[in-house]
């Protein structure tokens, strides 16, 4: 293992070759030569070197692949579902607009696969069609996240416009 980069002597500035010495002297933690520890070593504690290395440690290695349960999509054939859910229920768009609390135009839009509902919505559409259309994602897929809040910002204007 190569040091990843020189190491100087914070008391006398000269470049440390091999370890450092890393010591709590007055008050501060330092890293010093040899030569300075020689000179300082009555006045100092040597920090434990297991301290900083789990330090280090903890900062470089990679982070475990998480399992993303918190991450969720919509099917990718909701309108589908949502389409032959409502037609089975023998609900209008209209009907479903109004449970949903969304303009008709909103539930067109939703089957002809013109817009994907937001996971809210989608929770709503759930219950209220008793079908399924959030899955978790598997891969974290970060963009996708920002496109379904802005469809959300675009929703919410719709439902104002929508009861006026
Ligand atoms: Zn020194």
């Amino acid at each position: 293992m190569q040091a990843n980069s020189e190491e100087y002597c914070e008391l006398c500035g000269s470049p440390i070759h091999g370890k450092g010495i890393t010591m709590s002297y007055e008050g501060s933690i330092i890293t010093v030569c040899n030569s300075c520890y020689n000179r300082i070593r009555k006045h100092a504690v040597i920090v434990k070197e297991d301290n900083k290395k789990s330090e280090t440690q903890k900062k470089t290695t990679p982070k475990p692949p998480k399992m993303a349960d918190t991450e969720l999509e919509i099917v990718a054939d909701y309108y589908k579902i949502i389409k032959n859910a409502r037609e089975q229920l023998g609900i209008s768009q209209q009907q479903l607009a109004q449970k949903l609390k969304v303009s008709e135009n909103i539930i067109k839009r939703f089957e002809s696969g013109k817009l994907k509902p937001t996971i809210s919505q989608a929770r709503q559409l759930e219950k209220i069609l008793g079908i399924k259309l959030v899955t978790p994602l598997e891969n974290e897929e970060s963009e996708k996240e920002f496109d379904e809040t802005e469809l959300t910002l675009g929703d919410v204007v719709n439902i104002k416009e929508g009861k006026k």
